[in-house]
C-alpha cells in the first residue's frame, strides 16, 4: 500500500483515563486525526453526533455492515460499535495519522486487515486505582460497579496483544510516553524514506 500515514489502535478499559489522553494528544501533535466510530449506544449527556460518534440504529449499523462500510465492528457490552474504513483509508492516503479508541476485538479484526497497525494498550496503575476511578465517575451503585470492574479486568486481560503499554498513574507521564511512541514511529526509516524522499536523494547525490 501507498499510504503515508500510520494507523494506531488505542485500547483501555474503562476508567484507565484513555479519553483524556487522546484528547491531550491531539492538542499536541499535528497530522494525527482521530476516528470517529458508528455505535448503536444512545448518547449521553453532552455528547454530539458527529463529534463524540455517529449514533445509528440498529438497522443502519446493519446495513453498513452489509455494504463492508467497516474496518472493523464489535459487540461491546451490550452495543455495536464500528470503524468507518473508507475515512480511515482516505486520512492514510493523505499522509495523516489515524487513531482508533477501539476495544481488543476489533484491534484483532483491525491488525488482520492492516498489520503495520500500531497497538497501545493504557493500564490504570492498580486495580484499586481502577476501581476508585470508576466509583468517583458516576453515583451508580455496587452492584454496577462491580460489574465494570469485571469488564474492565477482562479488557486487560488483552494487553499481551498490543505492541506498547503505557500505565496511567501520573496523567503528565503518561502523556509524554504516548507522544513519544508517536514521534519515534514518525522517524522510521519506511516512513522518512516517503516524507523526505527528495531531501534524502538531494543528500546522496555528489
Ligand atoms: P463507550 O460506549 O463508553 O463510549 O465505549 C465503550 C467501549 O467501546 C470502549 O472500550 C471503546 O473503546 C469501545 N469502542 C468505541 N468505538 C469503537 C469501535 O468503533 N469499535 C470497537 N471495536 N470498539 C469501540
Amino acid at each position: 500500500m501507498s499510504e503515508v500515514g500510520s494507523l494506531y489502535i488505542i485500547s483501555a478499559p474503562s476508567g484507565a483515563g484513555k479519553t483524556s489522553l487522546v484528547a491531550a494528544l491531539l492538542a499536541q501533535v499535528p497530522q494525527l486525526k482521530l476516528s470517529v466510530s458508528h455505535t448503536t449506544r444512545a448518547p449521553r449527556p453532552g455528547e454530539q453526533d458527529g463529534v463524540n460518534y455517529h449514533f445509528v440504529s440498529q438497522e443502519d449499523f446493519q446495513n453498513l455492515i452489509a455494504q463492508t462500510g467497516f474496518l472493523e465492528h464489535a459487540q461491546v457490552f451490550d452495543h455495536f460499535y464500528g470503524t468507518s474504513k473508507a475515512w480511515v483509508l482516505e486520512q492514510l492516503q493523505q499522509g495523516q495519522d489515524v487513531i482508533l479508541e477501539i476495544d481488543w476485538q476489533g484491534a484483532r479484526q483491525v491488525r488482520q486487515a492492516y498489520p503495520q497497525a500500531v497497538g497501545i494498550f493504557i493500564l490504570p496503575p492498580s486495580k484499586a486505582a481502577l476501581q476508585e476511578r470508576l466509583q468517583n465517575r458516576a453515583q451508580d451503585s455496587d452492584e454496577v460497579i462491580q460489574k465494570r470492574m469485571t469488564q474492565a479486568v477482562d479488557e486487560m486481560s488483552h494487553y499481551p496483544e498490543y505492541d506498547y503499554v503505557i500505565i496511567n498513574d501520573d496523567f503528565q507521564q503518561a502523556l509524554t510516553e504516548l507522544t513519544s511512541v508517536l514521534q519515534a514511529r514518525r522517524l522510521r526509516l519506511q516512513v522518512q524514506a516517503q516524507k523526505q524522499a527528495a531531501l534524502l536523494s538531494s543528500l546522496v547525490v555528489s
